[in-house]
């Protein structure tokens, strides 16, 4: 189903029932997994449209288009993940408008969020990004760094270490999508035994989230699948 021919409650629902399907298969409920939906380039028309269909949970790419869009949508009670590369610069965005983060992937960013979190918010819930696939070029703390930096930001007092995301390198090889999800629940599973109390994995998008949910996924973010092709590079 493409943007074009559908409505955005069509997609919401057909994402809803891949999620339960998949569920299902894994004998866990469906409530166990939430549904993320990322809005990166779509207007807040597009959100406010999704909104009104039941979803409340949107992951941006981007503070400043995130802020446009909050402020746009403020009448709405949204809660909103930032998911992307955070630069250095937009710590301070990311601490004062988001409820989540989950792409922390070095200390001193971790640091900074929590030093600029706002005293009357609740802790920043915080996913540690993990790189799976080895690409030298993606974001993601290496596999070897993850329990010291696991260890660091857990006791940063603005922010709340919730768990893990991870984004494998893409493949159609269901096999193949599996064996790279089960890799980040497994260094997820080292770390709760080393002592630590996560309870999020976020893995899974619109291509692999039926693999993610099989490999124990809590949050699954999808765009695609709920918004359409985004039609410029995010
Ligand atoms: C864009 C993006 C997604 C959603 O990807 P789709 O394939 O459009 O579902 C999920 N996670 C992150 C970090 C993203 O940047």
């Amino acid at each position: 189903m493409t943007a074009a021919d559908s409505t955005p409650a069509e997609r919401l629902h057909a994402v809803r029932t891949r999620i339960a399907h998949a569920a299902a298969a894994a004998g866990r409920t469906p409530a166990a997994v939430q549904l993320l939906a990322v809005s990166k380039t779509f207007d807040a028309a597009a959100i406010r449209a999704m909104a009104a269909c039941g979803q409340r949970e949107f992951g941006e790419n981007y503070a400043q288009e995130a802020l446009e869009k909050q402020a746009a949508l403020h009448d709405l009670p949204l809660v909103w993940h930032f998911i992307g590369p955070i630069q250095r610069n937009k710590t301070r965005a990311i601490a004062e408008h988001f409820s989540w983060v989950h792409s922390v992937d070095r200390l001193q960013i971790a640091e900074r969020l929590s030093d600029q979190r706002p005293a009357g918010l609740p802790p920043l819930q915080t996913c540690i990004e993990v790189n799976v696939s080895g690409e030298a070029s993606k974001g993601g703390v290496a596999p070897i760094e993850l329990p010291a930096l696991a260890d660091a930001v857990s006791k940063l007092p603005q922010l709340r270490l919730r768990g893990l995301m991870a984004i494998p390198a893409p493949t159609a090889d269901a096999a193949a999508q599996r064996a790279a999800f089960r890799r980040v629940r497994e260094l997820f599973d080292d770390l709760n035994a080393r002592g630590h109390a996560l309870d999020t994995l976020s893995m899974g998008m619109s291509g692999d989230l039926e693999a993610a949910i099989l490999e124990s996924a809590t949050i699954v973010r999808v765009g695609t699948a709920l918004f359409g092709e985004r039609t410029r590079y995010a």
